[in-house]
């Protein structure tokens, strides 16, 4: 089933989660002025999947039942299906930066290979839950995330070593029914305007800690399921000034599981500590994979307000403005280019399922941890002052200072004040104010720690061949044993 964005409204609605944000109880996490916004953006994913323009990126044909289903649904069975799901994240968060319904989809394309590697060894039944998890979700075409990163304690001690258990979620109790489940995952995207959350352990594991590899399904009106919520959207809708953040919004929770029951039907892992580290890096190489196409765009938005600014102040063929602005692009290019060249590369894992190549996507996701605050400096310097100094909207509304403003906030003459200052204002609510220090943050530790690429970049890279090259070169070793060339 193809949902509309007005039939997932309404599954919202049948819904009562319990939500705390800023010390209030949310009754309506629909239409509150601070959640709508996120509302609106997986709205966006719903939208598109019945516009005709996209439907070749937001629709796949389902392993399952060969019926059309949202790609965000979908597990990946081709590297075609790999491609496409890079091109439909870059054209979702040209608009809105992060279109956050990626999390639940790179999480069940990992749990397809995992619970299918867990069975083998074991002989369990997690495969088989699995599918039948997928062929709800995708025939409810349901909104989901994935929560895997817990709260962690010292960071230094294994999760049965923290002083306090619940640092890390886990396991309290076994029943011939299910599990009870308690701890709290953070940081997690989009919980407030999903049905469902897709639970998987964050680290690898020892046999110590096997009560902590667990991974599930879980409704999120569960009882004793607690969202704690922030949210980036201004308590003032402000349509100059906050143009960005009045229209699209982002919430991240605290993921409480105050001793949450879950049925064995929907268990992916429950003590198989051994797969916890392989749950959690194919995740983390398929969010990867995401972050090649999301990152791009939010290059675009950059590289466009950057170059729109110096269009009005009349120095867009400047040529520092210039090299600026090619800084830019060769950033979001590369990271894109890691992001399909990580699809062409795809190999089948597990069952069915394709999985991109774990350097690429790791180069993309460094590169964008990494270069984003280049990007946002390049953007302040082609802007100037005018990125944080710009008089509100409400001067603007004032008869009063109206005037004074459409005078002296002029740029090139041709160019109407008012879309000067919008420009301006762009670049404040993105790049200097309010949300940039999300994107600089998200960009960073979304998807996992710089480091974290850095180690799994080495790890798989292969050394010992460029070793052998430079011995060879250096006459250290014969010619002859220059190693074969493998593309
Ligand atoms: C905007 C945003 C959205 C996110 N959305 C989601 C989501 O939807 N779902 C989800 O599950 N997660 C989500 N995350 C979490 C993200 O994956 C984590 O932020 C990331 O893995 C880093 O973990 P952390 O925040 O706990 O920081 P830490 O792990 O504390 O990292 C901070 C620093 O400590 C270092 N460090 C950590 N442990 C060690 C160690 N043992 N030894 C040495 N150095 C160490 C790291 O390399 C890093 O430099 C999101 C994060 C952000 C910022």
């Amino acid at each position: 089933m193809l949902k509309t964005k007005e039939q997932f409204i309404e599954s919202l609605q049948r819904q009562k989660p319990e939500i705390y944000m800023f010390g209030e109880t949310i009754e309506d996490r629909v239409n509150h002025p601070l959640l709508k916004p996120q509302v609106d953006v997986i709205g966006l994913t719903y939208e598109l999947a019945h516009d005709s323009r996209y439907k070749e990126f937001t629709t796949a044909k389902s392993h399952l039942t060969g019926e059309m289903v949202n790609r965000f649904t979908h597990v990946n069975q081709s590297t075609d299906d790999l491609i496409k799901k890079v091109q439909m994240i870059r054209m979702y968060a040209r608009q809105c930066c992060c279109i956050q319904r990626c999390m639940a989809m790179d999480a069940l394309n990992a749990l397809s290979i995992v619970t299918h590697d867990i069975d083998q060894k074991h002989g369990t039944n997690y495969y088989e839950n699995f599918k039948n998890y997928l062929s709800h979700f995708q025939e409810e075409d349901i909104s989901s995330t994935c929560a895997m990163t817990d709260v962690k304690g010292d960071r230094s001690l294994r999760p049965s070593e923290q002083a306090d258990p619940d640092l890390y979620l886990r396991v309290v109790e076994r029943r011939d029914d299910g599990v009870v489940v308690r701890g709290a995952k953070c940081h997690t995207t989009a919980a407030v305007p999903s049905n469902e959350l897709i639970i998987m352990p964050t680290r690898a594991l020892r046999d110590k800690d096997s009560d902590y590899a667990v991974s599930f399904a879980v409704p999120i009106d569960a009882e004793g399921l607690k969202l704690i919520a922030r949210s980036v959207t201004p308590r003032e809708k402000r349509e100059i000034d906050s143009p960005f953040r009045s229209r699209w919004g982002v919430t991240e929770t605290l993921t409480v599981f105050d001793d949450v029951f879950i049925p064995w039907d929907n268990v992916f892992m429950c003590g198989e500590w051994e797969f916890a580290g392989q749950a959690a890096e194919l995740f983390a190489v398929y969010h990867r994979h995401s972050y090649c196409g999301c990152k791009p765009a939010v290059s675009d938005i950059l590289m466009g307000t950057a170059t729109l600014i110096a269009d009005y102040n009349g120095i867009k063929n400047a040529s520092h403005i210039r090299d600026k602005i090619t800084d830019i692009i060769c950033t979001a290019e590369q990271m894109y280019a890691c992001g399909i060249a990580g699809s062409v590369r795809g190999k089948p894992q597990g069952p069915s399922t394709y999985a991109p190549d774990i350097t690429m996507v790791n180069i993309g996701k460094y590169i964008a941890g990494t270069h984003i605050y280049e990007e946002i400096y390049r953007v302040h310097d082609i802007a100037g002052g005018f990125a944080i100094t710009c008089p509100s909207e409400k001067d603007f509304k004032n008869p009063e200072t109206r005037s004074f403003l459409e005078k002296y906030l002029k740029g090139r003459a041709d160019i109407s004040s008012l879309d000067r200052v919008k420009a301006f204002k762009l670049v404040e609510d993105l790049a200097a104010h309010g949300f940039a220090g999300w994107l600089m943050v998200a960009s960073c530790h979304g998807g996992g720690s710089p480091e974290a690429q850095r180690i799994t970049i080495y790890r798989g890279y292969d050394m010992d061949t460029r070793e052998k090259i430079a011995k060879c070169l250096a006459g250290i070793d014969d010619f002859k044993n220059f190693p074969e060339f493998k593309p």
